[in-house]
């Protein structure tokens, strides 16, 4: 055995609180004294019981007071604001998958976008009845992201993705009146719904959070991500490093920030430049180095192997460094902390979508049309930014561990052909998977998914999770921050098969795979739909039958919201560790939590002792696997 060994939650909180110190020097704020200014947090909220969703409110639920202006009770107000949270989640989603879809349909040879994966482009063309035969594939391109973005405002019938489902789920979707139908219908109908004198039916509001989740797991986000693929490759597994320790005090240190690879994808173009490394020389650097922070991050890191600087609540932390000549985002999860911050050192912090306008940025506006020059201008900008450091304040943390990431389900796929008997066995399918769970090699999998969240130890409850299935043959497929955290720790890293039971270990050896599999960003969570679905078929079980189950333990967002409405409407039972607001009605919680599974075969189980929460899964696994008789 090697000197592998992970690194701790205490490791790395005793490298943020000496981050801390530095900003302490300049007057620098960080999340941790927001918390502490914000605790307690109003009890209203926490229950989800306070509505202020028209003029005659606020209103609020008391003993005294059972029902809002209008008569609208307890239940009906939890849930219009369970609807709305999931709304606001598939909306984001879903805009980022029609961008990617533009970014699709920009694309030319010779111009700032190109189709990397041209059979990727051409199966999903088929898949949608489109003739493929003699086209020219940036008309097919071009074809394919109108009907891709037509998803979204669909006149008639469903989502093209959701035949990729296995029958009996698509038949639970239609049956229950939860199929998606166009993506933008099912954010607005869920706003009509929850807008003042319409539902105040639970069981309507929460069917209709199943649908509205549904339109981004198996719409929107799937979009994002197989279009991705189109445009910038689909993932292989490929080498990687994690946490701070990623910056390099002499390099021009770039962290990209955000969700649309269209933005990273052409940083990390540019910074590879010759004359941009030239230019940075000159400049005084021995280079420049790119690292990632959240979801975007991901998506660098599975296609080029960018390295992973750190998740949600480490974004502070990047600029504390000192080293941090610019950060760069675009969408979704920036705090607007990061203005004020970079202020504080000499870190630019651009912003380039008009969707996500900040105080104290640099605003760059970045579009699929002008990527090339602007793409070029910030990493300009940050070159050029690298004499403003103030050496003084420089202190990158000496932490870093290594990761294999890049499991997409095609690569998946490969890396299980590599271990079928190809005389005996048929190649392409996840029948070797199947054949290690039903053996009980692997017990089950997990999915362990979502953000950081201050209500729990930052990280803690994603690496104890994880470290206590794969010591119990439960293999791991992570994304987002999850999947951050993971890597940081070290158990992405093929060394952390150690850390497995005899099972899982040997199966790690065989595949030659680290326990924990890295799926990607957020988006690419409909991987893992797409994973079960592919399981499902080649079982021939239904997906509610399999041992796998979904976890986000330090969830935090509106999307994660919406992305535990379509794991779930998916047949897939899911395990959080941060409550959704519902506590002040019993009738959602209990809808959530045991009703709904008579719709969709599963359900919701929110359990904040982390350790009970890792039983209830591997409970839930052994249930599963007892009922199919393996
Ligand atoms: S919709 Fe009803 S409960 Fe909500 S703020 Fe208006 S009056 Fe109050
Ligand atoms: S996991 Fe959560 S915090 Fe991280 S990028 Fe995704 S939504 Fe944002």
């Amino acid at each position: 055995m090697g000197t592998f060994k992970l690194t701790t939650v205490e490791e790395f909180e005793a490298a943020t609180n000496r981050l801390l110190e530095t900003g302490k020097k300049v007057g620098a704020d960080g999340w941790q004294y927001r918390v502490a200014n914000q605790t307690p947090h109003c009890k209203f909220g926490e229950q989800g019981i306070c509505c202020r969703i028209c003029a005659m409110g606020p209103c609020r639920i008391t003993p005294k007071a059972p029902r809002g202006i209008c008569g609208c009770d307890a239940h009906g107000i939890v849930a219009r604001n369970y609807l709305k949270f999931t709304a606001g989640g598939a909306a984001t989603h879903s805009d980022h998958g029609r961008e990617i879809c533009h970014t699709l349909y920009c694309t030319s040879p010779d111009g700032n976008y190109k189709v990397k994966d041209p059979e990727k482009l051409i199966r999903i063309a088929k898949e949608w009845g489109v003739e493929t035969e003699g086209k020219d594939i940036y008309d097919l391109a071009h074809e394919m992201a109108v009907l891709g973005m037509g998803e979204y405002g669909k006149v008639f019938g469903t989502q093209n993705f959701l035949k990729r489902a296995p029958q009996h789920t698509q038949e639970i979707w239609e049956r229950e009146e939860i199929a998606p139908r166009a993506i933008d219908r099912e954010v607005s109908c869920s706003l009509h719904m929850a807008h003042m004198g319409c539902s105040s039916e639970p069981k309507a509001l929460i069917r209709q959070s199943l649908r509205a989740g549904l339109s981004d797991g198996w719409g929107g986000s799937m979009a994002g991500t197989e279009f991705s693929d189109v445009l910038f490759g689909t993932p292989k597994p490929i080498d990687t490093e994690a946490n701070l320790g990623v910056m390099v005090a002499e390099n021009v240190n770039i962290v990209v920030h955000g969700h649309d690879p269209s933005l990273s994808e052409m940083i990390c173009e540019y910074a590879d430049d010759p004359e941009m490394i030239a230019y940075a020389k000159e400049m005084g650097a021995k280079g420049i180095t790119v690292s990632g922070v959240c979801c975007t991050s991901n998506e660098v890191a599975m296609r080029r192997g960018i390295p992973m600087a750190g998740n949600f609540l480490q974004q502070e932390n990047v600029v504390l460094t000192g080293a941090c000549e610019a950060i760069v985002v675009d969408v979704q999860c920036i705090f607007p902390a990061l203005g004020p911050l970079s202020k504080c050192f000499h870190t630019k912090f651009i912003t380039t979508s008009p969707i996500a306008q900040m105080p104290d940025s640099d605003f760059i506006r970045f579009s699929a049309e002008n990527a090339g020059e602007n793409a070029k201008l910030i990493v300009k900008t940050a070159i050029e930014n690298f004499k403003n450091r103030k050496p003084e304040l420089v202190y990158i943390p000496d932490m870093k561990q290594k990761a294999t990431v890049g499991y997409s389900v095609e690569a998946i796929v490969k890396t299980l052909d590599g271990v079928t008997n190809s005389q005996v066995d048929v190649t392409g399918t996840t029948k070797p998977l199947i054949e290690c769970i039903t053996s009980g090699v692997i017990r089950g999998a997990v999915a362990m998914v979502g953000c950081n969240n201050p209500k729990v130890r930052p990280d803690t409850a994603h690496i104890e999770l994880m470290k206590k299935l794969i010591a119990n043959d439960i293999i791991i497929v992570a994304s987002g921050c999850s999947a951050q955290a993971a890597a940081r720790a070290g158990l992405m890293s093929k060394e952390a098969k150690d850390l497995c039971g005899a099972g899982l270990k040997r199966v790690c050896e065989l595949a030659d795979i680290p326990p924990v599999l890295h799926m990607g960003s957020c988006v690419d969570i409909s991987r893992m739909m797409i994973l079960v679905a592919t399981l499902a078929k080649d079982s021939g079980l239904n997906i509610s039958q399999l041992p796998v189950v979904g976890c986000a333990p330090e969830w935090m967002s509106e999307k994660a919201v919406s992305i535990g409405n379509y794991v779930v409407a998916t047949g897939i039972d899911t395990f959080l560790g941060v409550d959704p607001y519902v506590s002040g009605s019993d009738q959602v919680a209990e809808l959530l939590t045991s009703g709904i599974r008579d719709w969709v075969e599963a359900s919701y189980t929110v359990e904040k002792d982390i350790e009970k929460l890792g039983d209830r899964m591997i409970e839930r696994i052994e249930e599963k696997r007892a009922a199919i008789g393996i």
